[in-house]
């Protein structure tokens, strides 16, 4: 452990030195999945932080500054994972509201991990080959993690929206600094975008929760001047909204982003024609839908990149069989009793939310991709390639989840970082994945990491994280 240490720190040191000099990657195929152009034998010269040109064919060595031979490599944009979650651990504790685990970890103390982890948390994003990430709400803090991510070589850049405006509240979550804010007037919505515009949002999110006692039309006009208020400070808003009835109403009030998928029934044309009209940008997050009841069934898959990838002390709290029977929620209890159930009911979510995305992509609605990354079980970092399983199996090609994870995440990042990301051009960063083996070949390549580059900083993939095994 400490030799990998030593060494991960000598190769920053080289890589930092490397920063300062004009580098060239020479003979790879470039895929630019915005576009569609696969370039073989291609040279992309990198200047500083940014990507000088893109070119194929033999080029004047004058030109390249240090030359990198990636002969048989895959050179992909940076991937960007448009969910994720920062206050938010991945472990069994992360969510007490769900799974009142107190007795066995005190929520704070969950809190403080999480807060002291977040170096180890940007590398592994880094590790799997993601440079840019949204999170999409949080507690307050998550304006200081945008801070600290920008100011950390080994991290992804990192677009925020404040806490989430919802019409429930969430008080086992509530440590002072609540990650969840329920608002019950167009009033009191207005007055907190205000506030959170202070701190200049990359979004604003609204948790859109529908049950018996909040029925769609009740939070509609809550809904409608968070949107208003929000677009008056030129700020976009994203809305959680899982029925089809509220995503529509969502996206009739202004809402820019959907998050999530609609799993209670397939959406309809009129639906899918709305999205379209508005521009909207759908991020589905399957992953985070079976990963839930996975855990709590004792029926957890994570893949080989998570299990690599992930942080050991997260997935080691995953087996709820290691939790003394009586110190166990009743869910976790009756998941457990039936995982049969729990199992069912994730294929019965899946039977709706991957044809309808597949039936969004091919009407050309703008997917982002997006894992929802630190709720239970799903691992910040490797996550995204589960997420990419999961967009294969709705029917979606190499080249469309590529797009879905590059350019289109891009426009869901969104602000000026977001237009200079996604795309190998040139004037964008210099944020990309080198690649071993041809993703369009098959998706699960895209995992077969051979170097990271942030900022034009290259990291070697296999120091970047002490793997568990
Ligand atoms: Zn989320």
């Amino acid at each position: 452990m400490k030799l990998k240490i030593i060494l991960g720190l000598g190769l920053f040191i080289v890589a930092v030195t490397a920063h300062a000099e004009k580098i060239a990657l020479v003979g790879a195929t470039v895929i630019n999945p915005a576009d569609g152009k696969v370039m073989p034998n291609a040279t992309v010269v990198i200047n500083g932080d940014k990507i000088e040109r893109v070119a194929m064919g033999k080029q004047d060595a004058a030109t390249l500054g240090k030359q990198i031979g990636c002969v048989g490599k895959f050179i992909l944009p940076g991937y960007i994972d448009t969910h994720v979650h920062f206050f938010q651990s991945g472990d069994l504790f992360t969510r007490p509201d769900g799974a009142d685990l107190n007795s066995i970890r005190p929520y704070k103390d969950e809190v403080a991990w999480i807060k002291s982890h977040l170096d180890d948390v940007f590398a592994r994003y880094i590790r799997c080959g993601i440079t840019s990430v949204v999170d999409v709400g949080g507690p307050m803090w998550n304006f200081e993690v945008r801070k600290r991510a920008s100011a950390t070589a080994k991290a992804p850049r990192v677009a925020v929206a404040g806490p989430l405006i919802s019409s429930v509240s969430r008080e086992k979550l509530d440590l002072g600094d609540p990650p969840i804010v329920r608002i019950d007037s167009p009033d009191q919505t207005r007055e907190f975008v205000r506030k959170l515009a202070e701190q200049k949002p990359d979004l604003v999110k609204i948790w859109y929760i529908v049950d018996k006692e909040h029925p769609v039309e009740s939070f509609r006009p809550i809904a409608r001047a968070t949107i208003e208020e929000s677009h008056a400070h030129k700020i976009r808003v994203a809305v959680h909204a899982t029925e089809l009835e509220t995503a529509r109403a969502a996206v009739e009030e202004g809402a820019d982003i959907l998050v999530h998928s609609v799993i209670d029934k397939p959406v309809d044309d009129a639906f899918v024609k709305l999205l379209k009209d508005r521009h909207i940008i759908l991020c589905p997050t399957l992953v985070v839908f079976e990963r839930y009841g996975r855990v709590f069934s004792h029926q957890l898959n994570l893949t080989p990149e998570e299990e690599a990838w992930g942080n050991p002390e997260v997935i080691a709290t995953l087996d709820v069989t290691k939790i003394p029977q009586d110190k166990l929620p009743q869910r976790i209890k009756d998941a457990l009793a039936k995982p049969e159930e729990a199992l069912d009911r994730i294929k019965k979510t899946y039977d709706i939310a991957l044809p309808n995305l597949k039936k969004l992509e091919d009407a050309g609605v703008t997917i982002a991709a997006g894992t929802d990354a630190g709720n239970i079980g799903t691992i910040h970092g490797p996550a995204l390639f589960r997420e990419f399983q999961l967009m294969k199996e709705a029917g979606l090609t190499p080249m469309q989840i590529l797009q879905c994870a590059t350019a289109n995440a891009a426009k869901l990042f969104g602000g000026d970082i977001g237009s200079h990301i996604g795309k190998i051009e040139k004037a964008n960063f210099a944020d990309l994945v080198i690649l071993n083996s041809n993703p369009l070949d098959d998706i699960t390549h895209a995992s077969d990491i051979d170097t990271v580059i942030k900022n034009g900083v290259l990291y070697p993939a296999s120091e970047l994280v002490p793997t568990s095994h």
